[in-house]
C-alpha cells in the first residue's frame, strides 16, 4: 500500500534528535513557557521573515486569538473563502463575528480576489485569506482592498508553512497569521500546536497575554484571557523539524512536478500553479467527475487517498443557518476533489506506482 501520509516514518527520521532534546527537558524539569518555546518562536519568526511569533495550543486558537486581540466581535463582519477547512470559519464565529463567504477561483481553489469587493460593507473589519492546499494566495488585490477600506488582512497559513508570494513567506503576507502544527501539516509536532506571527508589536503583546490567562506579568491579569500555550516538548520537536522544512518542501515540490508531468489521463484535472515557490504541496489535489469511483479504484490498487474536503462548511450541520446559501464553485470543488499521496518520505517506486496506476484508470 502506498500510504497517504506515514507520520511514523516522517518523525522517525529525527528520532535521535527528538530523544535527546526531550531528555534535556526531563533533566531540566521545565515544561511550559521556557527556553524551548523562546527558541522555536524566535526561529520560526525568522523563517517567516517577520518580527514576532507567539506559540499557542493549536491553529484554531491562533486564528481565534488574532480576531479577539484586534477587538472584533458581535456585529463585525470578516470575509473568508467559502472553500476552506471549517476551522477558518469557526475562529470567526467563536468571536461572535459574522463570516462572509466568498467563492474560490476554480484554478487556484483559493479565494477569488475579484469577488471580494462586492461583499465589503461598513461592518467589514478584516479579510481572512487561506493559503489552501499549500498554495499562497495572490495578495496584490487583497492588499489593495485592505488599504482602500481600512481592513486587517489575516492569514490562515495552517497548510502553507514556507509557501511564498513574490518572494515573501506566508506568515508575513498580512497583518497577522495563524499557523497550525497539527501532526499532518508540513511542519507538524507530536500532538497539537500552533502559533501567531505578526510584525505588529501591540498585537503580539496582546495575543501573548490573552493566550496566557490574560496576563502580561505573573499574577497580573489585564484581559479575561484563556489558556492556549505551546508546551516545551512540542516546541522542541518543532525546532528540530524546522531545520528540515525547506528540504521537505523541496521534496514535495519534486513529487508534485513528477505527478504534473507524468499523470496523463483525460479524466483527471491536475492542480495549477502560478509560481513554483508559491506552493508547498500540503496536499496534491486532483479533480475528476466521478471522484468516489477513482478513489475506490486507487484503493483496490493499493494507493491510499483522502478527500480535502467532502462537504463544504456552508453545508455542515454546524452552519445549518446557511443551508440555502449557494456557492457553486466551492460545491463543485468539494464534489470532485481527491488528494493523492505526497510527503517527504514517499519513495521513487511509490511515486512511479501512483502515476502508473492513475494512467491506467
Ligand atoms: C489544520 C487547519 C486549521 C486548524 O488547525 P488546528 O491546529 O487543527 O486547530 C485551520 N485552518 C486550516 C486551513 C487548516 O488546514
Amino acid at each position: 500500500m502506498v500510504d497517504f501520509l506515514n507520520l511514523g516514518k516522517i518523525n522517525n527520521r529525527f528520532r535521535n534528535e527528538i530523544d535527546n532534546r526531550i531528555k534535556t527537558i526531563l533533566d531540566k524539569g521545565w515544561y511550559l513557557q521556557g527556553e524551548e518555546n523562546e527558541k522555536f518562536t524566535s526561529d520560526f519568526a525568522k523563517f517567516c521573515g517577520c518580527k514576532y511569533c507567539v506559540g499557542v495550543a493549536n491553529g484554531l486558537d491562533a486564528l481565534n486569538l488574532i480576531i479577539r486581540a484586534y477587538g472584533f466581535g458581535v456585529g463585525d463582519e470578516i470575509i473568508v473563502p467559502a472553500n476552506t477547512y471549517i476551522a477558518s470559519i469557526l475562529a470567526i464565529s467563536q468571536n461572535g463575528c459574522t463570516p462572509v463567504l466568498v467563492e474560490p477561483d476554480i484554478n487556484t481553489y483559493n479565494i477569488n480576489p475579484d469577488l471580494i469587493e462586492e461583499k465589503i460593507t461598513d461592518k467589514t473589519k478584516a479579510i481572512m485569506v487561506v493559503h489552501l492546499y499549500g498554495q499562497a494566495v495572490q495578495m496584490d488585490k487583497i492588499w489593495e482592498l485592505a488599504k482602500k477600506y481600512n481592513l486587517k488582512v489575516i492569514e490562515d497559513s495552517a497548510q502553507a508553512h514556507g509557501a511564498m508570494y513574490n518572494g515573501r513567506n506566508t506568515g508575513n503576507l498580512g497583518d497577522a497569521s495563524g499557523f497550525s502544527f497539527y501532526p499532518g501539516k508540513n511542519l507538524g509536532c507530536m500532538g497539537d500546536g500552533g502559533c501567531v506571527t505578526t510584525n505588529d508589536e501591540n498585537l503580539y503583546k496582546k495575543v501573548k497575554a490573552i493566550a496566557n490567562y490574560g496576563s502580561d506579568k505573573k499574577y497580573h491579569h489585564i484581559y479575561k484571557g484563556v489558556n492556549s500555550r505551546l508546551d516545551e516538548i512540542q516546541a522542541a520537536v518543532l525546532d528540530i523539524k524546522l531545520k528540515y522544512l525547506t528540504k521537505d518542501n523541496e521534496k514535495r515540490r519534486e513529487i508534485a512536478k513528477y505527478y504534473r508531468e507524468n499523470i496523463k489521463n483525460s479524466k483527471i484535472i491536475l492542480p495549477k500553479v502560478y509560481s513554483e515557490d508559491a506552493h508547498v504541496w500540503h496536499v496534491f489535489v486532483v479533480r475528476t467527475e466521478n471522484r468516489d469511483k477513482l478513489q475506490k479504484y486507487l484503493k483496490e490498487n493499493d494507493v491510499q487517498t483522502l478527500i480535502h474536503y467532502p462537504t463544504p462548511p456552508h453545508k455542515q450541520g454546524a452552519y445549518s443557518e446557511w443551508e440555502k446559501f449557494s456557492y457553486p464553485v466551492c460545491e463543485e470543488i468539494h464534489r470532485t476533489v481527491l488528494s493523492l499521496p505526497i510527503s517527504p518520505v514517499l519513495t521513487d517506486d511509490e511515486i512511479i506506482k501512483v502515476v502508473e496506476v492513475i494512467n491506467k484508470y
